[in-house]
């Protein structure tokens, strides 16, 4: 589907599918794709209860579709707001029940069209810019820990008997925060978002050729769930690619002067302008 919209910052194109996979009776994984928000939630706990906990957080972050962008501020507070109804589901339906949540929501920060991406869990954003895939978002499991700590490398992770043990939820017992990143939108950009049941089967080149080779974004998030079925489907797997048509920048500036960077972030005035609690990366996952 296509949204142009005069006074959204990002015009965006995008695609959605989902699969149960071959081993799996239920659909955990829930998904919104509207703008201004693209997420993924991945439901954990038996019983139905993941699949109720990771609708009830999309539900929550559907009541901002429409809106031209988003705020962190709006996005913290759909955040605590699901965090809330997750914890409040009626035993039985969702006790000890978790979910994920990964994705991207169209920002406006001074004029100008941004990703604000978040992230809690082992679901994935990535983003195909400029002819280069980068994986937005860093995964709160305990094999990224190990990889951290420098005691896995990435191909024995893959094949880690604790590779599905998550260290962030919403619900499922856990209070931390979501870690928040603010990109530059580019004309061009494609991003994707995820459960982990795309990755566990498909590895990132294919992820990477799939993208460039499936033009309209409905037809690339439809391959990259069969390819991840074909492989295995050994868990839900759900995939949401946007494109960006066109990206509104202020007029006679060149918006890479004011980019965040690593080793820039906290002084830059995007950052300053919207909110006080956007951290870059490291400071956010401290
Ligand atoms: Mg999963």
């Amino acid at each position: 589907m296509t949204a142009a919209s005069a006074a959204a910052p990002v015009s965006v194109a995008w695609g959605a599918a989902t699969d149960v996979g071959r081993r799996r009776s239920l659909n955990e994984d829930s998904y919104l794709a509207a703008p201004p928000l693209f997420l993924v939630a991945d439901g954990m706990g038996g019983h139905q209860a993941g699949e109720v906990a990771s609708a009830t957080v999309i539900e929550e972050f559907a009541r901002l579709a429409g809106r031209a962008s988003l705020s962190i501020a709006e996005v913290q507070t759909a955040l605590r707001a699901a965090r809330h109804a997750v914890e409040t589901l009626p035993d039985g339906g969702g006790a000890g029940a978790g979910t994920t949540l990964a994705g991207v929501a169209i920002a406006d920060v001074d004029g100008e069209g941004y990703w604000l991406a978040v992230n809690l869990g082992d679901s994935r954003t990535y983003r195909l810019s400029e002819g280069v895939l980068e994986q937005i978002s860093v995964d709160h499991s305990v094999v990224q820990e190990l990889i951290d700590a420098g005691q896995l490398d990435a191909a024995s992770a893959a094949r880690d008997s604790r590779r599905n043990v998550i260290t962030r939820a919403i619900g499922a017992g856990s209070d931390s925060e979501a870690d928040f990143w603010m990109l530059p939108a580019e004309t061009g950009d494609r991003v994707l978002v995820c459960s982990d049941g795309l990755p566990t089967e498909v590895d990132d080149a294919l992820i990477d050729t799939i993208l460039r080779e499936e033009h309209h974004p409905q037809a690339a998030a439809e391959r990259l769930v069969r390819e991840a079925v074909a492989a295995g489907g050994r868990d839900n797997v759900t995939v949401v690619v946007v494109d960006a048509l066109s990206v509104q920048t202020r007029a006679g500036r060149d918006r890479f002067d004011t980019m965040p960077s690593a080793a820039a972030a906290p002084d830059t005035a995007a950052f300053d302008e919207i909110d006080g609690d956007t951290l870059p990366r490291a400071r956010a996952r401290a």
